[in-house]
């Protein structure tokens, strides 16, 4: 079928080439449920001919000019599709291949079916997987259970030794919840002294009624961070909680892992400091340009939008590259920058923000407007907390020296002028490295100063709350 040439290329699709199933079934999931999409014993596998145009229609949904296609395997659990699917997928990708363009694959995984077959066929196809960990033992086990209400920590740690003896390239996948979020620094030094160098931190965010498990209701609306309590599960992280696990590590991290470490929300911020936009869709301005797609064909707006509403259509009837350019979804990716209350537009971090999800804006802002993130407080607090570094990184980056260099100026400064306390506010403004922002300030505010999310309270009664 010929395509428009005024259409938009360069896309990404996470397939789910086995539905929502999966061999775990951990307490938050929210792919699990998705099952009620497809109601009437459906079979939970791609079949051969989708899996064929899947291939297809993604590599002409890119731009002639890319070198490089990343195709994005989830679920459910892909790895129960077993080893001879992915090596059919590999032999459709080499098939249809443009000449002169290299082919990727990534595929996030429990680790539970992970062996030495797997991680030999993963390295020797140079697949990067995803791997989740949500810290040691008790915290990873917390919410991750089977069926038989077992944690399933034992063999994520094995997958995480074989995925490194066959040097696969791996990256750890987080997610930051209310059992793990007081544990920042904790989790991530765990990670890192296992070996781990890439890191994501996913918060978890359930409104009410959306989790597969029940949890407590009729929880009343505190003060500062239990705010918005009664709008969330009892799993999710909370606002603040969540901002100081991230500053929690950021502060480990800048002591010695800079460029040996790699956590994505750090590279996202790198980049907004240096006046660029995030590549991540939460912190762009806009979105729309990452879809999901069932192991039918069925393409969705995104992967946190699987729902009937959302649905685009099917690749059997209509090619991705068509799908994806829809009004509806061009609506759907400028809703984020067009719904964005204007608490955001005036905020100090908004350029490296973005008001993040719309999934999870379902609070009011102090002013009562709707919309606002209910993550709001905690990346305020992340990325004010980060700005001072973030500027003199962005500084060397610029004179393009390594942003490793901060680390050796941290020290400096906090040998000459710095007895104690938060490292991230120990380093010397790098003044005007960021023409046009707004400098948001570099303290921790007192216990009885105003709190720095804006929300009119004292800190003590809000984000600084114990
Ligand atoms: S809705 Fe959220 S996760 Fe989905 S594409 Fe937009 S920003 Fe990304
Ligand atoms: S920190 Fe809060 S106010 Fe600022 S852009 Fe993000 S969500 Fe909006």
């Amino acid at each position: 079928m010929s395509v428009d040439s005024a259409i938009q290329r360069g896309l990404h699709v996470m397939a789910k080439p086995i539905g929502p199933i999966c061999n775990l079934d951990c307490h938050y999931c929210y792919y699990l449920h998705k099952e009620e999409l497809y109601p009437g014993g459906e079979r939970w596998r791609m079949p051969d001919e989708t899996l064929a145009a899947y291939i297809r229609q993604f590599i002409d949904a890119q731009p002639p000019t890319a070198e490089e296609i990343t195709f994005a395997w989830q679920g459910g659990e892909p790895t129960l599709l077993g080893l001879e699917f992915f090596r059919h997928v590999v032999k459709i990708q080499q098939e249809f291949r443009p000449a002169g363009t290299r082919i990727v694959n990534t595929l996030q995984t429990n680790g539970i079916l992970l062996d030495d077959a797997w991680c030999e066929f993963f390295a020797a196809e140079k697949f990067l997987v995803g791997l989740s960990i949500d810290g040691p033992a008790e915290l990873h086990n917390e919410f991750r259970v089977d069926r038989k209400r077992q944690g399933p920590f034992s063999a994520v740690m094995s997958a995480l030794k074989k995925l490194k003896q066959h040097r696969v390239e791996f990256n750890i996948l987080t997610v930051v919840h209310r059992g793990n979020g007081d544990h920042g620094e904790r989790v991530y030094t765990y990670l890192r002294d296992n070996g781990v160098e890439f890191l994501q931190f996913i918060p978890l965010v359930e409104k009410r009624g959306v989790g597969r498990h029940g949890e407590p209701r009729g929880v009343s609306r505190g003060d500062g961070d239990r705010q918005w309590d009664d709008r969330v599960s009892s799993r999710s992280v909370r606002p603040a909680q969540f901002g100081r696990f991230l500053t929690s590590v950021f502060d480990e991290w800048i002591k010695r892992d800079v460029g040996r470490v790699f956590v994505q929300i750090f590279d996202e911020a790198l980049a907004a400091w240096s006046g660029l936009e995030p590549s991540l869709c939460v912190f762009r301005k806009r979105c729309g340009r990452a879809l999901a797609m069932e192991h039918n064909g069925d393409l969705y707006s995104c992967d946190h939008f699987v729902e009937p509403a959302y649905r685009l259509g099917n690749i059997h009837e209509l090619p991705i590259v068509q799908l994806a350019n829809l009004p509806q979804q061009q609506d759907f990716g400028n809703a984020k920058e067009t719904t964005l209350p204007q608490y955001c537009r005036a905020c100090s971090v908004r350029f490296a923000c973005n008001g993040e999800c719309p999934k999870n804006r379902f609070i009011e802002t102090p002013d009562g407007e709707s919309g606002l993130n209910y993550l709001c407080a905690g990346y305020k607090l992340f990325f004010q907390h980060i700005d001072p570094v973030m500027k003199q990184m962005a500084e060397e980056v610029r004179r393009g020296r390594p942003a490793a260099n901060v680390m050796q100026q941290l020290r400096q400064a906090r040998r000459t002028n710095q007895p104690a306390g938060n490292v991230a506010s120990s380093l010397p403004s790098a003044a005007a490295s960021s023409p046009g922002q707004r400098t948001p300030s570099r303290q921790s505010p007192g216990r009885n100063d105003p709190c720095p999310c804006g929300s009119g309270r004292k800190a003590k009664k809000c984000c600084y709350a114990r």
